[in-house]
């Protein structure tokens, strides 16, 4: 009986219950619990949870991409006439401030209406993952509200009238000026410095310099510099291999963001990220971290919570299915670690970026910092794209800015 009921256990354990999470984030697109209410100016960024989440539970057939992608549209702050709000643009979390739904430009001045980094992440992540090609993106006024967003240290604000300011805001504003493909929205050398300066003394990252090492902000920090392509230019062999160490370290079954802290599940995904960007994620221990992940599903109702007997949460049943295709779950789309958007949605960003554009002017005034590309102009005014005439040279580049690694199929 005993002996049954182990095995009944065992199986409890390990059976993944795909469309119990398929429904559960159906529901968080649909309607949320009470408790959620606080979120409401971040509602993109829970929106990107369930969206990505069911890309990467390969059914995202559930949804209604052209109303989801007229509503993400509808959230970005765009340039006033005068252009007088240029640096508060970007998108915003939610239609919460009241300003009339629009989709089209100029934009309505309002007092407190700004873009906020974490949405303009999340708000370019889903709109690819829906299969948008980012023409309606006014890239020029995002770049300038993420320039307005840097601070003299390196570091960047989430929104423009000031806000903690650390390395989560910089992984934001890498993964932006990646996807928009234009460097120009930040300073890269002070980011830089800043992220060195979080390395903390026993070689995991904090949230800036003298803070505690932690998971999460170790992972914004190497995704942002493979981002950059400087992964190595900035962190000596020496540095990585003990950073390596550090995240290595943090697996107890599952892993955990610090030391003495108990396994969470959004640490699969933050921290076995980060080993997949350094290249040693093989060598943890794959069964252990999946048994925990698993002890988190909700049977019930699908998705993960952060611990075992606990309520599910859209962050943590998105990372905990994150956490799994890392290690290989079977039938779930790959995930790509340096932007945690799937593979299939960053091969679309490639696609984009490949396809030539329609040149109707093209301004050598400005910068081409290194000669392999210049600036094209387009008509309608503030969109600018980069183009680079060899896409060789390109996927070279874009090898480069995920660490220089072979390993990663959909950079090669
Ligand atoms: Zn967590």
């Amino acid at each position: 009986m005993a002996q049954e009921e182990s095995q009944f256990e065992e199986f409890e354990q390990i059976d993944f219950l795909r469309d119990r999470h398929v429904r559960f984030f159906q529901r968080t697109l649909q309607v949320l619990p009470e408790r959620y209410a606080s979120l409401e100016t971040t509602r993109l960024t829970v929106m990107f949870f369930a969206l990505s989440g069911l890309d990467v539970l390969d059914a995202l057939d559930v949804v209604d991409r052209d109303v989801m992608i007229e509503w993400i549209y509808s959230l970005q702050v765009l340039p006033t006439e005068d252009k007088s709000n240029l640096s508060r643009c970007g998108f915003r979390g939610s239609s919460h401030i009241g300003i009339p739904y629009s989709t089209k430009g100029p934009g309505v001045l309002h007092p407190y209406d700004s873009g906020h980094v974490a949405m303009t992440y999340t708000g370019l992540c889903s709109l690819l993952i829906l299969g948008d090609d980012l023409s309606r993106v006014n890239k020029q006024a995002c770049l300038a509200g993420l320039r307005a967003l840097q601070l003299e240290d390196g570091s960047f604000y989430a929104v423009p009238e000031g806000s903690e300011n650390d390395i989560r805001f910089i992984y934001c504003a890498a993964s932006i000026c990646y996807m928009l493909d234009d460097w120009s929205g930040m300073d890269i050398q002070k980011a830089i410095e800043y992220i060195r300066g979080s390395l903390s003394y026993d070689n995991g990252f904090g949230q800036g310099a003298g803070r505690e090492s932690h998971g999460g902000w170790t992972y914004c920090a190497i995704a942002s510099l493979c981002l950059m392509g400087r992964l190595e230019e900035a962190l000596s062999q020496r540095e990585l291999d003990r950073i390596r160490r550090w995240c290595v370290m943090r697996q107890q079954s599952g892993f955990h963001g610090r030391p003495n802290k108990p396994e969470d599940t959004c640490y699969s995904f933050w921290v076995g990220a980060t080993l997949e960007l350094l290249d040693v994620f093989r060598y943890t221990n794959f069964e252990k971290n999946r048994s925990f992940i698993l002890s988190t599903q909700d049977r019930l109702v699908g998705g993960f919570a952060k611990w075992p007997d606990s309520h599910p949460d859209p962050l943590h049943a998105y990372l905990g299915l994150c956490g799994l295709s890392l290690i290989g779950e079977p039938d779930l789309r790959k995930v790509h670690p340096a932007l945690n958007i799937t593979e299939r949605a960053f091969q679309h960003l490639q696609q984009l970026q490949q396809t030539p554009i329609a040149v109707s002017t093209i301004d050598l005034t400005k910068r081409p910092t290194s000669g392999t590309w210049f600036e094209v102009r387009l008509e309608n005014n503030f969109s600018v794209e980069q183009y680079k005439p060899s896409s060789k040279l390109r996927q070279e580049e874009k090898r480069r800015a995920v660490g220089g690694r072979e390993k990663l199929p959909s950079v090669d």
